[in-house]
C-alpha cells in the first residue's frame, strides 16, 4: 500500500527555501560553494539574537503607530562595520536615538518606538558589482558581512567566514544596547545625562531646556506620589536591511510557541529599493515570516506596486505587519507621494508610513563625496508631513542615517558643514549620516510637524 507522503518539517511547510528557485539581486558571488554551506551550517544552530516574543510586541507597537497612535523612530548607520561596534560608538548613537525620542515623545504627547539600524546591518546593496580604479577592477565592496573595503584583491575577495563575525559582532552590540535600555541609563530621570560628552552647540543647546522641563514636570509627579517603574527602561528594538540571504535564511527559526518561522537576525527587516522585484526572493522569503516588514518605496513607485507588496506580503491585513518606507528626494515627494498614500487609503489595506529623507537626496560635493544637504533631508520631512495631512492619513514615522559621533558628511545644518568639512571629518564607507547635532535638529522639526498635525 503506498503511504502518503507525510512532511512535518515546519521549514518545508513554510516554503522557507522556495526563495532557492527564484532570482536574487544583490547577491556576492562567493568563491567557494563549500565554505558557504559549512558557516550557514555553523549559522543554523547558533542561539535567535531576537526572540518570537518582542517580535510580535514590536508588530503590535506598530500597529499603533499605523493608526497614528505612536510614532516610530528608526535610525543608524548606513553600513555598520565590525571596527566600529565599539562600546563609546554604540552608546553615542543609543544617547542620539534616546535624545531624539525624547524631543519627539515630548513635542508630540505620544509614545515613541525607538529602533536602530544597529545590530545586523552589514549588507549593502551596489550599483555595481565592481569597482575600477586606475586599471585595476574588483569585486565592490557590499559591507562588512561580505568582504573588506580596502581596495585589494585580498580584501575585496567575498569571505563567508564574515558572516560569522556580523553574527557576533551584532550579538554583542545588542547585548550593549539591552544593558544601556534596560539597565538605568535609558531612565527618563537621566535626560541631560544623554546630553554629557556632546560639544556645545544650538541643537544642544535646546535640548537642555527641553531636559530641564521633563525634569520639573517629573518632580512634580514625584512629589504627587507617582510610581515612576514605566520611566526606568524602555524597549529598543533593532533592524536591518533583509539583504545577504545566507545569512538571513540560517538565522530563521520555528517558533516553538506557535510552529511559524522568524527570522531572528533582528526585529524589524526590510526590502531595500533595489530588491523589492515581485517574483523574487527577497519579497517571497520576506512574505513567508513572521517579523514585521519594511519596503523601501523610491519615486518611480507605481500604484500597483504598492497594491500588489501589499498582496504578497500582508494577504492578512495584519495590523503592524507592514511597513512603507518612502524615499522620494525632496523635489519628488509632494508629486509622487499623494497617489501611493491616496490608494491605499482608499482601500481595505492599513500599513504604516514612515519617511526616509536620505536616499532620494544624494549628491556628489565638487570635491567628490557623497553627501546630502541638510535643507534637502528637512524638507522632505516636511513634504512627508504635507502629504499625509492632504490625504488624512497618517505619518507614522521617520527612518534616518545617523550617527552619535561629531562627523561631517551631510551638508549644513546650523553647523553649517561645508564642502571643506567633508575633506576632515567624513568617515562613512558607504552613505553620508546625520552627526549628533544634525539628529537632534531633524527630531525638532519632526516634533514640530507632530505637535501640529
Ligand atoms: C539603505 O537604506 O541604506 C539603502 C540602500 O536604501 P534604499 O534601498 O532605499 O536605496
Ligand atoms: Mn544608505
Amino acid at each position: 500500500m503506498n503511504e502518503p507522503v507525510v512532511n512535518a518539517d515546519p521549514a518545508v511547510i513554510a516554503g522557507l527555501d522556495h526563495y532557492l528557485t527564484l532570482p536574487a539581486k544583490q547577491q556576492p558571488t562567493w568563491p567557494d560553494a563549500a565554505e558557504v554551506a559549512a558557516v550557514r551550517a555553523e549559522l543554523s544552530v547558533l542561539p535567535p539574537l531576537v526572540f518570537a516574543g518582542e517580535v510580535d510586541i514590536l508588530r503590535a507597537r506598530l500597529a499603533e503607530a499605523a493608526s497614528g497612535k505612536a510614532f516610530l523612530l528608526q535610525g543608524g548607520d548606513c553600513a555598520e562595520t565590525f571596527a566600529d561596534a565599539t562600546a563609546d560608538r554604540i552608546r553615542n548613537r543609543v544617547k542620539t536615538l534616546l535624545q531624539m525620542a525624547v524631543v519627539l515623545t515630548y513635542g508630540a504627547s505620544m509614545p515613541v518606538i525607538k529602533m536602530g539600524r544597529m545590530a545586523g546591518q552589514f549588507a549593502k546593496p551596489r550599483s555595481s558589482d565592481s569597482e575600477t580604479r586606475g586599471d585595476v577592477t574588483l569585486p565592490a565592496y557590499r559591507g562588512d558581512i561580505v568582504n573588506g573595503y580596502d581596495f585589494t584583491a585580498q580584501a575585496r575577495t567575498p569571505d563567508p567566514r564574515r558572516m560569522l563575525k556580523a553574527y557576533n559582532t551584532s550579538a554583542s552590540t545588542l547585548n550593549l544596547i539591552r544593558a544601556f535600555t534596560q539597565g538605568g541609563f535609558a531612565d527618563l530621570r537621566s535626560v541631560h545625562e544623554w546630553n554629557r560628552g556632546f560639544a556645545d552647540n544650538p541643537a544642544n543647546a535646546r535640548y537642555q531646556s527641553l531636559a530641564q522641563e521633563i525634569d520639573r514636570a517629573i518632580k512634580f509627579m514625584a512629589a504627587c506620589g507617582a510610581d515612576f517603574n514605566e520611566l526606568r527602561t524602555t524597549e529598543f528594538y533593532v533592524s536591518h536591511e533583509g539583504l545577504l540571504m545566507d545569512y538571513e535564511r540560517p538565522l530563521t527559526r520555528i517558533d516553538s510557541r506557535t510552529g511559524n518561522p522568524y527570522l531572528t537576525s533582528g526585529h524589524f527587516i526590510w526590502i531595500g529599493e533595489r530588491t523589492r522585484q515581485m517574483d523574487h526572493a527577497h519579497v517571497d522569503y520576506l512574505s513567508r515570516v513572521r517579523n514585521p516588514i519594511g519596503v523601501k518605496l523610491g519615486p518611480t513607485t507605481q500604484v500597483e506596486d504598492v497594491v500588489e507588496l501589499i498582496e504578497r506580503l500582508d494577504p492578512n491585513r495584519e495590523p503592524g505587519r507592514l511597513t512603507f518606507i518612502t524615499r522620494m528626494g525632496a523635489s519628488k515627494i509632494r508629486e509622487e507621494l499623494p497617489k501611493l498614500v491616496e490608494a491605499v487609503r482608499d482601500s481595505d489595506a492599513n500599513p504604516l508610513w514612515i519617511t526616509d529623507p536620505m536616499h532620494g537626496n544624494g549628491i556628489t560635493t565638487k570635491n567628490g563625496y557623497k553627501s546630502r544637504r541638510f535643507d534637502d533631508v528637512m524638507d522632505e520631512v516636511r513634504g512627508f508631513f504635507e502629504v499625509h495631512k492632504a490625504a488624512g492619513t497618517y505619518p507614522g514615522g521617520v527612518h534616518v542615517e545617523l550617527t552619535g559621533d561629531d562627523v561631517a558628511e551631510c551638508l549644513g545644518g546650523s553647523d553649517l558643514i561645508d564642502e571643506a568639512a567633508l575633506e576632515e571629518r567624513y568617515e562613512s564607507l558607504c552613505d553620508p549620516r546625520l552627526n549628533h547635532m544634525q539628529s537632534l535638529e531633524l527630531a525638532f522639526l519632526v516634533a514640530e510637524q507632530l505637535a501640529k498635525r
